[in-house]
């Protein structure tokens, strides 16, 4: 290999996961030593990777390993002010605690007199939402798709064994890692579905993939999480929702009787799949594990081996 090309794609893997484990080491090593006190000076600030309603998002890297993260800054006065505290609290305590490959990691996260920062592993692709805007005709071919939903039913299967409702699956939520993989973010919605709190009446989400038990405010579980997953399979393959419509009272009547037209490019297994998920009653829809072997995914992202199948993250 001459001097000047680039580096071989396996090496560059094989630095990032070098990084990514020293850097996990200085987070263990920090806890055990009682110095869990990450400041800003451990980084150096890169280029704004987005803004959200409460704080700014900035690429940055740990200046002791060099691993690349993604710095969310937020304002403690903000979050006052909006009460979203709470909020925050949760989202903390749920991301730092499950680890699957396909659930943007919470690495660290610490404070100063008036912000919070979290640390998030890099998703260097961005969010899915983009990449759906960047498509022509905004619409993935089938294998992309059923890649994409199978890693999204992975991760929230790995959600609900950990009793966590994510409530707010959505393109803009889903983040694509520099492997193409997805990494679900934002869990400023989810609910631990405690024993006490099994079935929850809060309405969470977003309007075009509201669950009908949550337009009819009636009491819901981690089922709302598997409504939302053929809201996106739809939406990835047709390029909009399914039930969308002029006004909300209208969007909310359709939603409820889940009638689904599927335009003609839509194939009978991705129509079986979709509808199988859009259920009104909670308990007809597929379970996340039958997703996963549905014929439309086996048939476009078939597992090669073991090795392909997801791993708890390290
Ligand atoms: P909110 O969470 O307040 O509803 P949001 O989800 O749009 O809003 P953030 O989570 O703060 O906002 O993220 C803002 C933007 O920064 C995202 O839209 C995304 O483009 C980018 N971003 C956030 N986290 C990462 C990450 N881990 N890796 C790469 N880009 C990220
Ligand atoms: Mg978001």
């Amino acid at each position: 290999m001459s001097r000047m090309e680039p580096p071989q794609q396996t090496s560059l893997a094989h630095e990032t996961e070098l990084m990514e484990r020293r850097m996990l080491e200085e987070i263990k090593r920090r806890r055990d030593a009682g110095q869990d006190s990450w400041a800003l000076e451990d980084f150096e600030i890169g280029c704004p990777l987005g803004r959200g309603k409460f704080g700014r998002v900035y690429l940055a890297r740990e200046k002791i390993t060099k691993y690349p993260v993604a710095l969310k800054l937020l304002v403690k006065n903000e979050l006052v002010k909006h009460e979203m505290e709470e909020q925050l609290t949760r989202e903390i305590e749920i991301q730092s605690h499950l680890k699957h490959e396909n659930i943007l990691q919470l690495l660290t996260y610490f404070v100063d007199e008036k912000r919070v920062f979290l640390v998030l592993e890099y998703a260097s692709k961005g969010e899915l939402f983009r990449e759906l805007n960047a498509q022509k005709h905004r619409r993935f071919e089938e294998p992309k798709c059923a890649k994409y939903i199978y890693q999204v039913a992975s991760a929230l299967q790995a959600c609900h064994d950990c009793q966590v409702i994510h409530r707010d699956i959505k393109p803009e939520n889903i983040l694509i890692s520099a492997r193409g993989d997805i990494k679900i973010a934002d869990f400023g919605w989810s609910v631990h579905n405690s024993s006490q709190t099994k079935r929850r009446k809060t309405i969470c989400g977003t309007e075009h993939y509201l669950a009908p038990e949550m337009v009819k405010n009636m009491e819901h579980t981690h089922l709302v999480d598997n409504w939302c997953v053929g809201i996106l399979c739809y939406e990835l393959l047709v390029g909009r929702t399914p039930f969308e419509s002029k006004s909300s009272p209208e969007a909310f009547r359709r939603i409820c009787k889940a009638h689904i037209d599927f335009p003609p490019y839509i194939g009978t297994l991705a129509r079986d799949l979709i509808t199988k998920l859009l259920q009104v009653k909670p308990e007809d829809r597929l379970c996340l594990k039958e997703v996963m072997m549905h014929p439309f995914i086996v048939k476009h992202w078939p597992l090669k081996s073991v090795d392909d199948a997801p791993k708890p993250a390290k």
